[in-house]
């Protein structure tokens, strides 16, 4: 059980964890900033915060417990606003989706506090964003990935580790590298991809009326380009070594497959497209091999 939690950015995944802290009892109050005090105004309103502070060194202010749920480019400047209050005791987190830049930014920024903070990335999340949008049940049943580094503080971790479980995910620990990598290729790409097909699609004369007969399959693999261009800006800017690596790798992919239609090699096209249907459904979220 944590006192207060001081929670910067009450957007769609501080106010998600806001709500499953306290409807499992698991803090007494929190303490919230987000960038617009009418933001910060609303999540108060809305039960998922306890006190608005009127900056992010307040609201660490006498908390045991911070997350930091900001855009991933904001992350060292709320680091620098924070750092003065910063005690040992302090456990601090933050959701990010990338996790070099961050790490980079707490070492830069934290120094000797450095121990207190675990860094994390729920796999958990919706297209849309905002503190309306804020919901309990976001992380249950979900992935956590921590990225502690070799200063992270054994106890800390292990609170960590404790307090996602009790809100319902499951704990896996990777390196920031291996977290940034892998998530290249699973997330930030499918999502490049996705934002690049639309406009593919939309940038030509008959495309609105292409889309207008787009079915189910369609509406499955674009699902995730209606998400919020800013928070992908930032993804995909810090990630942007590793996404490119994907990306090469993908356009071989790409070029194969293409070749092989072009010189209608039926036999090559069927044994590529039964490699990836048959990893498709074996794929399980969340299941390794
Ligand atoms: P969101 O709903 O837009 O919330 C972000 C919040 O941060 C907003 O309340 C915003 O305030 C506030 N903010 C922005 N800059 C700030 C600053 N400099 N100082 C204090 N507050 C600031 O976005 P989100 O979906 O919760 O994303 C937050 C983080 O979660 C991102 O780092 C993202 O990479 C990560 N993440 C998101 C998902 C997802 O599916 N959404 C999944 C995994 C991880 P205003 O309202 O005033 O702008």
């Amino acid at each position: 059980m944590f006192e207060q939690l001081g929670l910067i950015g009450c957007g769609l995944m501080g106010g998600s964890f806001a709500l499953a802290l306290k409807r499992g009892g698991l803090v007494k109050r929190v303490v919230g900033y987000s960038k617009s005090p009418s933001t910060t105004e609303r999540a108060r309103q809305m039960g998922v915060i306890d006190v608005e502070a009127p900056s992010a060194l307040l609201a660490v202010s006498g908390a045991d417990i911070v997350l930091l749920a900001v855009p991933v480019s904001a992350t060292e400047a709320t680091f620098k606003a924070i750092r003065h209050l910063i005690t040992g005791n302090m456990l601090i987190m933050d959701v990010g989706s990338t996790k070099r830049d961050v790490v980079d930014a707490a070492r830069r920024v934290l120094r000797d506090h450095i121990g207190s903070f675990v860094p994390a990335h729920p796999i958990a999340g919706k297209e849309v964003s905002g503190v309306e949008h804020a919901d309990p049940d976001l992380y249950h049943g979900k992935q956590v990935i921590l990225t502690p580094i070799e200063r992270t503080q054994v106890t800390h971790l292990k609170r960590a580790t404790d307090l996602w479980e009790a809100i319902g995910c499951q704990v896996t620990q990777m390196a920031p590298e291996a977290h940034d990598a892998a998530f290249a290729a699973v997330s930030h790409l499918p999502h490049l991809i996705s934002f690049a097909l639309m406009h593919a699609i939309t940038n030509q004369p008959l495309g609105r009326d292409f889309l207008s007969l787009a079915g189910p399959g369609f509406r499955d693999f674009t699902r995730i380009a209606a998400s919020d261009p800013k928070m992908w800006r930032d993804i995909l800017i810090a990630n942007k070594h590793e996404l490119i690596e994907q990306a090469k790798i993908f356009q071989r992919s790409l070029a194969n497959m293409l070749q092989a239609a072009e010189n209608s090699d039926g036999e090559e096209l069927e044994r590529m497209i039964n490699l990836a249907s048959l990893s498709r459904a074996n794929w399980r979220m969340g299941q390794k091999k």
